[in-house]
């Protein structure tokens, strides 16, 4: 088939702005208000299996049962378990604009009391001397002063702590 393929595309920047309420449900609601107002991180337990849900959500993905009302504390440190040195500004997912990152570094984190493969995120690590980095290592987050959405994006990044 011979497709005509054009010699040059129209681009229109143009930027969509969709206000919306998005329902967290009860589970993240908790999650949230906690980060947004105590800096904590939280997760909730399986009654069946004992698995810590994180994030906490309303039934355990291995034992499909309805997941108690039983909220533990993880984190807000953890272990890194992965990072990559960034090498240029990040692109606002949300509205496409080229923004200067809050750190010079994309990791991987394990938060404290939440077991390898069942909870992890990504987030910025700010690094003051990169030849002591190394995966395994402690990082602990630090906070933007006013938190307002109660999502991780209300840490700012986080730092490695150095033993
Ligand atoms: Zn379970």
């Amino acid at each position: 088939m011979n497709q005509k393929v054009p010699d040059q595309y129209i681009k229109i920047p143009h930027t969509v702005r969709l206000l919306y309420r998005y329902a967290a449900g009860p589970y993240m609601a908790r999650f949230c208000k906690e980060l947004r107002e105590n800096k904590r991180l939280v997760a909730n337990r399986c009654p069946r299996c004992r698995r810590i849900l994180f994030p906490p959500r309303i039934s355990c993905p291995d034992c499909m049962v309805r997941a108690a009302d039983e909220w533990v504390e993880v984190g807000p440190g953890g272990t890194l378990l992965f990072f990559a040195e960034l090498g240029r500004p990040g692109i606002d997912t949300r509205t496409g604009e080229v923004q200067e990152l809050p750190a010079s570094y994309a990791c991987l984190i394990q938060p404290d009391g939440v077991l390898i493969g069942q909870g992890c995120f990504s987030h910025w690590l700010k690094v003051e001397n990169p030849e002591k980095l190394r995966e395994g290592m402690r990082v602990e987050p630090v906070f933007k002063e006013e938190r307002r959405l109660g999502t991780l994006e209300d840490i700012l990044y986080y730092v490695p702590v150095e033993e």
